[in-house]
Formats: structure tokens, sequence, C-alpha cells
């Protein structure tokens, strides 16, 4: 007997569970050789043309200079809406600044491109790159500054991908942005997290695009299948109440940031084949920062990604040669194919997050001195089901998930809570799962510190 009882537990079990579980997705498989690199290559010629994009730099002229850059991105993104039937709307905010780097009151304006979600439209998926560049002297507005790479590539990416996504459905809304002010202080990153806040957007993920399109190490290094995405282990923004319970429970390693890297890096594998994502347990380089850092701020959940070996030479230089070294952010150091797959990476991941639906809420575990371990969360509106997952603790990625079905819930039997870290994801009824939530604030996608109220702030 109960043999024929377990038997017909685990086959109801089975079949519940085969209506959730996450599936191959062919629209996302279109999307791995879909950016094109004459687009990409178009974009950055373009870029580079304008002479310098420093922030400081002149804003009048049509032909030089930040304004008429941030002019002709406008422009491209009303072409892509013009193209999908208005489904883009284009805004450009902007606030004035002073700082070390910015001496005089100067207006930073990011351009940024707003495709509504069906379905979710508060719920927003971002991805940034930066259109300001620079050369030696972070102050000097005037000489060329092709920042061929720093970022035209990463506007180039985002512009692509506006383009490809602009002709596909999203549950979520999708916001692509040419961000300002970079250089002079992160600006640009500010103005949108601000304009995020203001406008109530629930913030999913922000995909940072920051040097995108080198493949030759400075060293000599050729690598052309591989991009770095850097991630911060705990939330700029926690609490010290929130702090002391992470330090004994766990999560100093599952910030949201952190397991959208992990979704990111397990997309590469499904849909990139030839491309891999190295996850970097750190919120930047060593000592340098990016426009990730103003959302995470505020607490959104945000990754930097960028090359895998970078090219100093090519980075804040003056146009020159020296010693038989090409100095400067030109064009001939891009690698087009590279570009192409980073765009794809990107497009992917936008397109699973947007129609997955949002990662659920209130998670927690529980079961100390017990030899079962028992998951619980909030449902969220279009999942269709859930799945938990867990990996050893010292596993840099999630080892072992199980589909659960439609439940709030779920009790996973000889798996011990002190050995493992756990968490979980929701599916969409076509088999769209988003990224996997660590229990407690530490783990919440919901913007932070909004959380510290909810149950599973204990
Ligand atoms: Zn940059």
């Amino acid at each position: 007997m109960p043999v024929l009882f377990f038997l017909l537990l685990a086959a109801a079990g089975a079949s519940q569970a085969a209506t959730v579980a996450p599936s191959e997705q062919p629209a996302l498989h279109a999307l791995a050789n879909a950016p094109s690199e004459a687009e990409l290559r178009a974009t950055i010629t373009r870029l580079v043309g304008f002479g310098t994009r420093h922030t400081l730099s002149d804003t009048k002229s049509d032909t030089r200079g930040i304004g008429a850059a941030r002019r002709w991105v406008k422009s491209r993104f009303e072409a892509i809406s013009h193209d999908c039937g208005g489904c883009i709307e284009v805004v450009t905010p902007s606030q004035k600044f002073s700082g070390k780097r910015a001496p005089q009151p100067t207006e930073v304006m990011d351009v940024v491109a707003i495709k509504r979600g069906k379905r979710d439209p508060n719920r927003v998926i971002v991805m940034t790159g930066h259109l300001d560049s620079r050369v030696t002297d972070v102050m000097n507005a005037t000489s060329d500054a092709p920042g061929a790479n720093d970022d035209a590539s990463g506007v180039a990416a985002l512009i692509e991908a506006a383009r490809l996504l602009s002709k596909q459905d999203n549950d979520a809304t999708l916001v692509f942005a040419a961000l300002s002010g970079e250089e002079q202080g992160l600006y640009g990153g500010k103005v949108l997290a601000d304009y995020a806040v203001a406008h109530g957007w629930q913030v999913e993920a922000q995909l940072n695009n920051d040097i995108v399109g080198n493949s030759q190490g400075q060293n000599g290094v050729i690598d052309n299948t591989r991009v770095r995405v850097f991630s911060e282990g705990t939330k700029s923004n926690e609490t010290a109440a929130q702090a002391d319970y992470r330090r004994y429970h766990g999560g100093e390693v599952d910030s949201p940031s952190r397991n959208l890297a992990r979704y990111i890096d397990r997309l590469a594998d499904s849909y990139l084949p030839d491309f891999q994502v190295r996850m970097v347990y750190r919120t930047d380089r060593y000592g340098r920062g990016g426009d990730q850092v103003p959302f995470l701020e505020a607490g959104y959940p945000a990754v930097r990604v960028t090359e895998a070996h970078e090219n100093y030479t090519r980075q804040h230089q003056d146009l020159r040669s020296e010693g038989g070294v090409h100095y400067g952010d030109t064009i001939d150091g891009i690698d087009f194919r590279y570009l192409a797959r980073v765009t794809a990476l990107n497009a992917i991941t936008m397109a699973a997050l947007s129609r997955a639906p949002a990662p659920p809420t209130g998670v927690d575990s529980q079961g100390a001195v017990a030899t079962d371990t028992t998951l619980s969360w909030h449902k969220v509106p279009a999942a269709a089901g859930y799945r938990v997952h867990w990996r050893d603790t010292t596993a840099a990625q999630w080892q072992h998930q199980r589909a659960v079905g439609d439940v709030d819930h779920a009790v996973l039997q000889d798996v011990v809570i002190d050995d493992w870290f756990f968490g979980v994801s929701s599916v969409s009824a076509d088999g769209y799962e988003s990224p996997v939530v660590f229990p407690g604030d530490a783990g919440s996608f919901e913007r932070s510190p909004a959380a510290a109220s909810s149950s599973a702030g204990r």
C-alpha cells in the first residue's frame, strides 16, 4: 500500500509539474543570430562622427558634440518606432549637476526609448549604455574623443536590441537608454534611476553595457567567446538589521543582481552555444564604476556587462602614436561579430525577462531542526507555476530544481535547510521562467528597502 500511494502521488505531481516547467523557446533561439553587424557598425560610425561626445561639449551644433549625438539617437529611436506603428515612446529626462568634473551647473540629458508592456507595464527591464566620451584629461571637452568602444559600443547594442525587440510582444515594459554624464560622475545613471523612482517603475533588471565591443586584450590575448557580467553580492542599500540577519542566515552571494547574473549565464548556456558568461562577484571592475551603481543605490537589481579582456591603450586616451603604439578609442578596435554576440545576449535576456512572470515575492524558507525544508512565497500575476531551486552553499550556480505547480509553498523532503541555499522562480504558461529569488530581504527583487515591511523581513 505505501508503495502504491507513493507512486500515485508521484504521478500526480509529475502531470501537474509538466504544465509549468520552463521550456525551450524558439523565439529566443531566433534572437541569437538576429543582431546585424552592419547596423552596429553604422551606429558606431555615426557616433564617432560627432567628433567628441563629452558631456561638457557643444550642445547647439548639428554636427559636433553631445547635443548633436543626443538628437541623432533620438531620431534613431523615432525611426524604429515609426517602423513598428509607434510602439516606442521617446523621453529625454534631464537634470543639472555640478561637481568635481562639472564645475559649472551642466544639464545632463538621457535619451530613453520605452516600449510599454502589454500585460504588466509597471514591471520594467532596462538596458543602458553611455553616449558621452572622453580623452586623457576628463575635463577636455573639445578634442576628438571617438569613444567607439567606451561606450558607442553599448549604445549601438541597445539601439540594435530596441530594433529587434520592437518587432516582438513584451508583457513587461522594455527600456533602452543612452545615458550621458557617465565620465563626469555617473550622472546619467542617476537621472534615469530618479526617473524610474518618480514614475513608480518596478525595475526588475538593469543591464548596463559599458565597453562591450573589443575582443583583444592589451596583453595580446584574443577571445571573442566570453563576456563578463559583474554583480554585487549584497544590496547597496541594505539596512544594518538586514545585514545582521543576512550574516547569520546567508545571502551574501544572493542579491537579486547576483541572481540576475546567474539568469543571464543560464540563458547564454541555452541559446548562445559559442558564447560564455563569466560571472564576476563584484559590483564592477576593481576601483572603477559604471551606471549600474546609481540603480543599485536606488534599490534596483542591476549588473554591468563588459568585455572579457580590456585594452587600456584604447580607453580615455588622446588620439596619438607613441613608441609604435596607437592610442585612442577608434572604430578599428571594434570586433563587430563579438559586439553582435553581446547584443544577442542582452536581447535574449530582455525578451525572456519580459515574457516571464514577475519573480515571486515574500520568499521564505523554514526547517531548522528538521529533516525537510519548506519554502513559501506569494503568488504573482501571470505565473502558471513555480520552481524551487537549491544548490550547495559553495556552488556558483543553481544545481537542483523541481517544478511544484501553481502553489505558494513546497516541502523538500530530506533536503536539510542547513546544507543548501534555496530559491524560487515563477514560470509562465508558455514556459518562460523568472530569475531565482533567494529568501528574505537579501534576495528580494522588490525595490529595496521597500521589502522591510513584508513577511520576508524576518
Ligand atoms: Zn564607459
